[in-house]
């Protein structure tokens, strides 16, 4: 289960929740790995939290390259050493209001590997797609760019996440098994660039996700996990989610 803060939670409240998460979790095994996503400032205080609990730091975004005059990027070295061992690429929010291209997404699992992080790629098909029938073809082209930009080396370190646009922060959320059917499709489109690592590769869904519906998710064959957005910044309701499934 992924957790992702977007811009929310000071410095202050980000270390705070990683604090309590360690002490609640304890020395309990979790059926699923768990990956907390805060914001770029808040990640060394974060990851200093979860030295030695299984709960893993993820950054939302990574620009391309390794350094130099870019003001105000961030590398996906620099988030490495942050302590950040995944990171989220091409989440609909970063292709919808910072123009990252299918392209870019591609490129960005590919410096993500460079930069020893894993990539979280998002994909999913806007509420117009959707309604016009489009989902199917707009996957395709997203996962198409991911296998056109990347190698499979960097491929075979993936996470996917198919995140309908149209659930993300709405309340709404597809029918179940429409969604395995999708999460089936991309994993056979790995197939083609990393036929003997496809089965293995993890992929999540996410948009709306909850304590309340977690389940319904995770009980299907090709669904392995949950990236969480509103629903992960209360400790309460990210714990409920992260026992279910167990
Ligand atoms: C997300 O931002 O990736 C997400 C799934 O958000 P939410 O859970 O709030 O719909």
């Amino acid at each position: 289960m992924i957790a992702n803060w977007k811009m929310h939670k000071t410095v202050d409240e980000s270390r705070a929740f990683a604090r309590e998460i360690v002490r609640r979790l304890g020395q309990a095994t979790l059926p699923h790995q768990l990956i907390i996503c805060p914001t770029a400032i808040s990640l060394w205080a974060v990851g200093q939290e979860l030295i030695g609990s299984s709960v893993m730091l993820g950054a939302q975004n990574l620009d391309l390259g390794r350094e130099g005059a870019l003001t105000g990027a961030i590398s996906g070295y620099l988030l490495h050493e942050a302590g950040a061992r995944w990171v989220i690429v091409g989440h609909s929010e970063r292709r919808q209001f910072f123009g990252d291209s299918d392209a870019l997404v591609g490129q960005k699992v590919a410096q993500a590997w460079e930069s020893h992080l894993r990539p979280i790629a998002c994909v999913g098909e806007s509420r117009d797609d959707y309604r016009e029938g489009r989902t199917i073809s707009v996957i395709t082209r997203q996962i198409e760019a991911l296998l056109a930009e990347a190698s499979p080396e960097a491929l075979r370190t993936l996470i996917v996440a198919y995140e309908p646009v149209w659930a993300i922060g709405s309340g709404a959320v597809p029918d179940p098994v429409q969604a395995n059917d999708l999460a089936a499709l991309i994993r056979q489109m790995l197939a083609q660039k990393i036929p003997d690592d496809a089965p293995n590769i993890p992929v999540l869904y996410g948009g709306s996700v909850s304590s309340k519906n977690i389940q319904q998710f995770l009980r299907q064959p090709h669904i392995d996990g949950a990236l969480v957005g509103g629903a992960s910044l209360q400790v309460e309701e990210f714990l409920k989610m992260a026992d279910i499934g167990s």
